[in-house]
């Protein structure tokens, strides 16, 4: 099975969805996320950056795989054009998965203000905590997916009236 830096930590049930259905790119957002990785790189370029590889962790049941936007010699770069509360501890994991991926010790979360070309840097060390819960996480999914059993989703308002997955899941709809 094949699973993404990108899902770790998300609502289990989200991820259960991702993996049996493509997502669907929004354009609008898909351009969006462009812009900010360009204005980083400029706003950056100190740092020599170079654009991240496709890189995979291999595990006994599944492969864990991803791209960082940024690599820098000591750091993994990850650019956001927002960072929800609620989607923090999903964008810590990603990058500890993508420090792992790279050797790095140190991670950047890049928060890039579009309207005022305001950029915000927030640093993180290399968490095995972290990369431990992601892999307990991972284990989960594919037991999940293995016996078919759909897992429980967080029933989070915040978090599900934005889920692409909201209908199928019916928790969408639901007030906490
Ligand atoms: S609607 Fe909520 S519980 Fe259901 S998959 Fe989405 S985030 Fe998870």
């Amino acid at each position: 099975m094949r699973f993404f830096a990108s899902w770790a930590l998300r609502c289990l049930r989200w991820s259960y969805f991702r993996y049996f259905i493509p997502a669907k790119l929004d354009a609008q957002f898909v351009e969006r996320g462009k812009r900010a990785e360009e204005l980083a790189e400029k706003r950056l370029s100190y740092f020599r950056l170079r654009r991240g590889k496709n890189r995979e962790l291999h595990f006994r049941n599944y492969i864990v795989a991803g791209r960082p936007d940024f690599v820098t010699r000591d750091a993994i770069i990850e650019v956001k054009s927002s960072i929800p509360r609620q989607f923090f501890i999903p964008y810590l994991a990603q990058l500890n998965l993508y420090m792992l991926m790279e050797g790095k010790r140190i991670g950047i979360l890049v928060l890039v203000n579009e309207r005022d070309e305001l950029i915000k840097t927030i640093y993180v060390g290399f968490s095995r905590f972290i990369v431990k819960q992601c892999i307990a996480y991972f284990d989960a999914l594919y037991e999940h997916i293995k016996k078919s059993v759909i897992p429980e989703g967080v029933i989070d308002s915040k978090i599900c009236s934005s889920c692409s997955f909201s209908r199928r899941c019916g928790n969408g709809f639901r007030k906490v």
